[in-house]
């Protein structure tokens, strides 16, 4: 039981190329785990797999954490009392548990070649076997320290011959173990094959470095994605070949995330094939693989975090809005969805929508000035911050907050045709030119209440209703048929600048004028 420990977790990733939402969503609900139960998230980069290796990656991992609000308690930037936290740098560790399981008779060495193992599964695949496994019935015929005698074995090793160090799997045995979302999963040892623990360049495998460091980083709780389960067993065997079954941490694995259909695994192609991402953050690998991220996409970390918690977890309740401390309280292993979770872009961009409409206008105009900076566009942050307030509830992706608001920085370059063609009315034009009259001999600041006001006045004075030229005067500031307030968008822009475009607009659609 581990109710009085520390509750210890870890994200384990294998910096073999961009993290994937499902990555991300378990580093979330790991972090989610530890900060409830006031205990530590430790971030471990299991990097013993140098082949897959790819530059990068490890920083991308971490980059798309501290984007998301996930902060390492411990790990191979933060440091802590385990370090190092690279696997990498592990490697003596290893070599001494893999030499304590030889000595304690649960591990041999194995000095069969490639051939010698090709020829195996041959001759089993010829007897109708339909999984060949190196395991306790085929191990008594190759070329191992099980079959070999000792003295040879010796000879072997001194004289440089490689050699991989294998589990040696009981042959008949029930491993179990209990699963905090798949409940009690029962495996029988003559499924599980003698894994290599340690390969022949001498560095660990995943199992025995992943086992041996969980140990040693006392972690207490194994949460991650479900294609680990089927290694479950044997890291539970592991534990116990160790002597560490006692303090073996519980497990948790979490359900796949789907293609939008439903139909299996989502992959990185699906992404690409319906044109949304599956990255938190862009990467361009080094073979010039090129990945959109949620973030260049124009979400907002909160709402990620929050599409990513509830793809797999409910709160049991109908709330679907909830900030990361909200997250961190009611998160529970418990309501862990054992079924699939489908990804659905669209319900990441209603988050999104969400998120913008609930956030300060000041925290978003932040985001339009730096957009505003990449066009060499200038401007103050107060009218940032009234564009951004404005355009908040009328969009679902941060970057448009600068591509529907163009108009707010420069006049129309044109204007759009339905409109004109339909309210471009010889009244329109009356009041529009009146208006505009009254606006330049305007001083100062213009409210969007005067702006109203002054408006209303030149309407009366014509006896026309606001409806028939509401849509031409629109389109006239701002090129195009909707948008937030006009009024509003009047006072931004000031009296100067809106009589200026809209004398622009009827200077352009003068031909376009239509009899009412
Ligand atoms: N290194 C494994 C991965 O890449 C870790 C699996 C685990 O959490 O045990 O996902």
């Amino acid at each position: 039981m581990t109710t009085n420990k520390q509750i210890r977790v870890r994200f384990a990733p294998s910096p073999t190329g961009a993290l994937h939402v499902g990555g991300v969503r378990t580093a979330l609900y790991n972090y989610l785990f530890a900060r409830q139960h006031q205990g530590k998230f430790l971030l471990r980069i299991e990097d013993t797999d140098q082949q897959r290796l790819v530059p990068g990656a490890e920083e991308y991992i971490r980059e798309s954490l501290a984007w998301c609000g996930i902060h390492p308690d411990e790990g191979v930037a933060e440091g802590g009392p385990h370090a190092p936290y690279r696997q990498s740098e592990r490697g003596k560790i290893y070599a001494q548990y893999a030499q304590q399981l030889i000595d304690a008779g649960h591990a041999y060495y194995a000095f069969d070649t490639e051939d010698d193992l090709n020829e195996m599964r041959e001759k089993l695949k010829a007897a109708n076997v339909a999984t060949p496994q190196y395991n306790a019935i085929t191990r008594m015929q190759m070329k191992n320290s099980i079959t070999l005698p000792s003295d040879e074995v010796q000879t072997l090793i001194q004289g440089g011959t490689p050699y991989v160090i294998r589990l040696k799997v009981p042959r008949k045995e029930e491993v179990r173990l209990n699963d905090r979302v798949r409940g009690w999963v029962m495996v029988h040892s003559s499924t599980i094959d003698d894994k290599v623990l340690v390969k022949s360049d001498g560095l660990p495998t995943y199992h025995l470095a992943n086992v041996v460091d969980d140990h040693l980083m006392e972690i207490t709780h194994v949460i991650r994605g479900e294609e680990w389960l089927p290694s479950a067993p044997l890291h539970v065997l592991l534990y116990r070949f160790l002597g560490w079954e006692d303090t073996m941490p519980e497990f948790a694995h979490l359900p796949l995330l789907l293609k939008p259909d439903g139909n299996g695994k989502l992959s990185k192609r699906d992404a690409q094939q319906h044109g949304f991402p599956v990255f938190p953050l862009e990467w361009e690998g080094p073979d010039g693989e090129k990945l959109r991220g949620f973030k260049q996409d124009g979400y907002l970390p909160e709402a990620f975090v929050n599409f990513l918690a509830l793809l797999g977890w409910n709160p049991g309740s109908e709330q679907e809005l909830f900030s990361l401390d909200e997250l961190v309280q009611a998160f529970s292993l418990d309501r862990i969805n054992k079924g699939g979770a489908r990804f659905d872009i669209q319900k990441a961009n209603w988050f999104n929508q969400q998120y913008i409409k609930n956030k300060p206008d000041e925290e978003l105009a932040g985001y339009l000035l730096q957009y505003l900076k990449e066009q060499s566009v200038e401007s103050s942050r107060e009218k940032a911050v009234r564009v951004a307030g404005l355009m908040k509830e009328r969009i679902t992706f941060l970057q448009e907050l600068w591509l529907n608001a163009k108009y707010f920085y420069a006049p129309p370059q044109q204007y759009d045709e339905k409109i004109v063609s339909k309210k471009w009315t010889d009244e329109a034009v009356t009041i529009l030119k009146s208006y505009s009259a009254t606006l330049q001999k305007h001083t100062g600041v213009l409210s969007a209440e005067e702006a109203k006001a002054q408006l209303e006045k030149v309407l009366e004075a014509y006896d026309i209703k606001i409806g028939k030229i509401m849509q031409a005067l629109r389109v006239a500031i701002t090129g195009e048929g909707g948008g937030p307030d006009l009024t509003e968008i009047i006072s931004v822009l000031g009296a100067e600048e809106t009589a200026t475009r809209i004398n622009m607009a009827l200077d352009k659609l003068k031909d376009e004028v239509k009899l009412t």
